[in-house]
């Protein structure tokens, strides 16, 4: 099975959502939606993620992703076409995947302030 560019999958051997960027050899290539991260995986244990699971990662129907997504964390949500936005949100979740949560809540300060600043968006904590 092949899947669209843009689409939204379920890799079932990682149990990670990402989106499909594009495909090498007969591996398909996914990105996880707020941090950036990319990585391959067989298309045999893809399927297409359902509608709570883009949403359980951030994803909403508008292109926007949340950085700081894990259950109960304040989080931050991201423009998804701004080179800004997307370095705070890959920075919060290296540091969070690094367990450096006093660094990644530095970046999910930053990312706010950036959000008010630039985008003129008011950030509500733990939405
Ligand atoms: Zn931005």
């Amino acid at each position: 099975m092949t899947y669209r560019i843009g689409a939204y999958v379920m890799d079932t051997e990682t149990a990670r959502v990402g989106q499909v960027v594009g495909e090498s050899a007969s591996r398909v290539i996914l990105r996880q939606p707020g941090t950036g991260l990319e990585w391959e995986a067989d298309p045999r244990v893809l399927r297409l993620a359902s509608r709570d699971e883009r949403e359980a990662i951030g994803v909403h129907s508008n292109g926007t992703s949340v950085v700081g997504h894990l259950a109960g964390e304040d989080s931050v949500t991201v423009q998804a076409d701004c080179e800004e936005c997307q370095r705070l949100g890959r920075a919060e979740a290296e540091a969070r995947s690094a367990s450096n949560h006093s660094r990644a809540a530095d970046y999910r300060v930053l990312a706010r302030r950036h959000l008010r600043n630039v985008h003129g968006v008011a950030v509500a904590v733990g939405a």
